[in-house]
């Protein structure tokens, strides 16, 4: 497989660690106040929209139509998250649908669960991204940057807020935030597999849960998504909370996105339908223009469903 490496010369086992040991150790230094509880929730709450929204619904599924400037915050909000660049996530992403819970699924549970939470991203061979899945945006050069130079998004936040309150502003808003964003997004690869309900029959074992949802904004409905995955929502029926999609239900309102593809009756209903059998990863790569993503003509079920 060619591809690009991202390590860039250095091992991400250390700074994975000492990332989770800072922030556990710094709960015993930096007292947790109001203050603290502000900067958690809006440091949280902006980046994880950044993952749910952007790298996944955006950049992975293509759920909805934006232009440059706001495709290339989106990226920024998630890179700010040290998921690694979007390029690599969205493809690791893909491969994942496009072989859940197979023997080449990168993570899935039934490796083990601390492997589909977050170990098999430290394993050398995921590493990489692969080059087609760069050449997909070099019509949008400034995601290729932000992708290889994701680094830039976390430092900026980490520096802002030391300008901004010190060192207590950076342990809450940026280490222990951070902490709670990669958990958070890790759950889905991991508990989303095994705790929960099942409404579709996919060939893979992803639930809908309900906490999970409202913890990563809308992508606990993790069943939902692996039925059908072109849409902005992932949560399909109105009690299934989805606050990213209600934020982009908002964002259109007012121009800033548009063209949120929502599932289709058939879908909701759990029938088959074997025109719509392609998987999300075999679509066509997205290619950028001024005004936004070009789309496949239709959205078809990631996985089909037996009736
Ligand atoms: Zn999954
Ligand atoms: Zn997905």
């Amino acid at each position: 497989m060619s591809s690009h490496d991202q390590r860039q010369g250095w091992n991400y086992g250390a700074p994975f660690y000492l990332m989770q040991g800072i922030g556990l150790a710094g709960l015993f230094v930096f007292p947790f106040d109001g203050t603290a509880a502000l900067l958690v929730f809006l440091t949280y709450t902006v980046r994880m929209f950044g993952i749910t929204a952007g790298f996944h619904r955006y950049f992975s599924h293509r759920g909805f139509k934006t232009g440059r400037i706001f495709q290339f915050i989106l990226a920024f909000l998630g890179s700010a998250t040290a998921q690694r660049g979007v390029i690599w996530w969205s493809g690791h992403h893909m491969d994942h649908h496009r072989l859940s819970d197979t023997d080449k699924d990168v993570h899935s549970p039934k490796k083990g669960l601390m492997w589909a939470h977050m170990l098999w991203m430290l394993a050398p061979e995921n590493h990489g991204t692969e080059d087609k899945r760069i050449r997909a945006w070099r019509h949008s050069p400034e995601i290729i940057w932000i992708d290889r130079n994701w680094i830039v998004a976390p430092v900026t936040l980490a520096v802002g807020l030391l300008l901004s309150g010190g060192l207590a502003w950076v342990y809450w808003g940026f280490f222990f935030s951070t902490l709670l964003t990669w958990h958070g997004t890790f759950s889905i690869n991991s508990l989303a597999h095994i705790w929960g309900q099942r409404r579709y029959k996919t060939k893979d074992t992803s639930r809908n849960n309900f906490w999970l949802a409202l913890i990563t904004l809308g992508e606990g409905w993790h069943n939902n998504h692996h039925h059908y995955a072109s849409t902005a929502n992932n949560g399909f029926f109105w009690w299934e909370v989805d606050i990213s999609y209600m934020v982009l239900r908002v964002l259109a309102f007012f121009g800033v996105v548009w063209d949120l593809r929502t599932p289709p009756r058939w879908v909701l209903e759990g029938k088959r339908r074997r025109s719509d059998r392609t998987p999300t990863a075999l679509l066509k790569p997205p290619v950028a223009t001024p005004e936004g993503q070009s789309l496949p003509a239709h959205t078809p079920a990631s996985v089909v469903v037996e009736s």
